[in-house]
């Protein structure tokens, strides 16, 4: 049996119902892995992964009804630590690095049954919307070998989009996992911040990271979120909000919902294949039913200026930990003992980081220090509130804003690595709800006339990710698109 391109919940019925074994299963992708090597999604992949299937197959049958995620094969971005198995960050400087343990959202996927297949590549220290940026060279996507998979969690997307696995998790600091979900095709939710615990995943931007399930279905992020989600006291920003089961309460009715589009959104610049694809989703939810209006988000403009200065900020203090004294790579001072101190950080970090991760620490220490930080850092804070009161503000009038992920399908590789700006301008329809904090899902709409894919965005107010779900499912239920390129399957 094939059972390559199924979804996870059909995966778990067939394991459940002693139709496949999870051994099989695990065996299936890690050949899947192995034959499409040439994309470069993964950078490492678990050996343990087939003692744990064996482990899920000697399950009482009661003990394996309550996972939910019995036996599913998954593929984790680099970025998240997994106890015993390598942890780079796509980086020099964490190469080699073992974590002593897993972060919190790993122990739940397995203590639900989920087995962890492999460690997918990623832009370095998730800094990136192309996975260029990776010390271990660029992912391809499977759609098109020549175009990039998107960033930072390409690995992750590009995995899911060949087949490796049913579900793989990213994380989103300012789109990492909604845009490589629409040039891929697959779905990606960021969840509200708080969601899921950031316990054990290497920080960027502490204030705005939030990781997410990417799947080929709404109903399993749904899943593999619900199973996620939840306080954490390891984590001090985690919420004890309830998590609701989205998975049983999915309702693909938009009957009664109002959907915004904010004006602002519609003078960026889009390219054609997006506007036909993002206008055919209004006429689909009108067509079942949803109210369709006008809100206005007047700053978002400000959004590319206001998270860039700020997640560099975060980034130029988080990544100061890596001195070459307690994680990875230290410089070689055998040779040429280090002259003091400054030598010593400096030569290790100098090597050990590579040009976008200097780009940002430069810049957020730049912001930050004194004489510059009431001008910068503090004035991008302030315009994070704002444009954080229009979203709350909008939601007073609509129950989800759609829009289109980023202003164009998947881009050739190589196309915008020297222009960091064109780069950044890239990320213009995602980073608001970091800068937020709300939840916001990609969700598979359409094909460019090159036969590329393309997504449409949909947020929601804080912890609404039911409203996320339902929406999506309308409009993955009405589409029925194509989930994988013909040559992966
Ligand atoms: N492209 C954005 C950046 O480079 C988003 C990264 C992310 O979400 N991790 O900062």
């Amino acid at each position: 049996m094939n059972y390559l391109g199924l979804e996870a919940s059909h995966i778990r019925e067939l394991i459940l119902k002693k139709e496949i074994t999870s051994t099989q299963v695990v065996e299936g992708f890690l050949d899947q892995i192995e034959r499409h090597k040439d994309l470069n999604a993964i950078v490492n992949v678990n050996e343990k992964s087939l003692d744990r299937a064996k482990s899920i197959d000697s399950l009482t049958p009661e003990q394996a009804m309550e996972k939910k995620l019995l036996g599913v094969p998954i593929i984790v971005k680099d970025l998240i630590c997994t106890e015993g198995l390598e942890t780079t960050a796509a980086s020099k400087m964490l190469d080699g690095f073992i974590p002593p343990y897993s972060a919190t959202l790993i122990s739940r996927l397995e203590k639900n049954g989920a087995i962890v297949l492999a460690k997918a590549n990623l832009d370095e220290f998730a800094m990136g919307s192309s996975n260029e940026t990776s010390f271990y060279g660029s992912t391809l996507n499977p759609w098109n070998k020549e175009y990039v998979p998107g960033g930072s969690s390409g690995g992750s997307a590009a995995a899911l989009a060949a087949a490796m696995a049913p579900v793989s998790i990213g994380t989103d600091t300012g789109g990492s996992i909604r845009q490589p979900a629409h040039f891929c095709g697959v779905v990606g939710l960021k969840p509200t911040y708080g969601r899921i615990s950031r316990y054990g995943v290497i920080a960027f931007a502490s204030s705005f990271d939030q990781a997410g399930p990417m799947t080929t279905s709404v109903k399993d992020a749904a899943l593999v979120c619900e199973v996620m989600s939840g306080y954490d006291p390891h984590d001090g920003t985690s919420s004890e909000r309830e998590v609701p089961s989205w998975s049983e309460s999915i309702c693909s009715d938009v009957s009664k919902l109002t959907i915004g589009i904010p004006k602002e959104y519609m003078e960026f610049e889009v390219d054609e294949d997006t506007r036909k694809v993002f206008n055919s989703v209004v006429d689909l939810l009108k067509k079942g039913g949803a109210n369709i209006v006008e809100v206005s988000l007047s700053l978002v403009k400000q959004a590319i200026p206001v998270y860039y200065l700020i997640t560099s900020s975060e980034a130029s203090s988080n990544l100061s930990r890596f001195d070459g004294v307690r994680y990875g790579y230290r410089a070689d001072f055998k040779s040429q003992p280090a002259e003091d101190l400054i030598d010593f950080y400096g030569r290790t970090r100098g090597l050990g980081f590579g040009h976008e991760v200097k780009r940002r620490i430069m810049l957020g220490t730049f912001a930050l220090s004194s004489g510059y930080y009431d001008d910068y850092f503090q004035k991008a804070c302030r315009v994070r509130r704002l444009i954080q009161n229009e979203f709350l503000s909008a939601f007073g009038q609509c129950d989800a804003i759609l829009s289109p992920v980023a202003t164009s399908a998947a881009f050739k590789l190589k196309e915008k690595v020297d222009d960091p700006l064109a780069m950044f301008a890239n990320d213009i329809f995602t980073t608001s709800a970091n800068l937020a904090g709300i939840p916001a899902l990609s969700v598979p709409a359409g094909f460019s006339s090159l036969g590329l894919p393309i997504g449409i965005q949909l947020q929601a107010n804080h912890f609404n990710e039911q409203v996320l779900f339902d929406i999506g499912s309308y409009v993955e239920k009405e589409l029925n698109l194509k989930k994988r390129a013909d040559h992966v399957l």
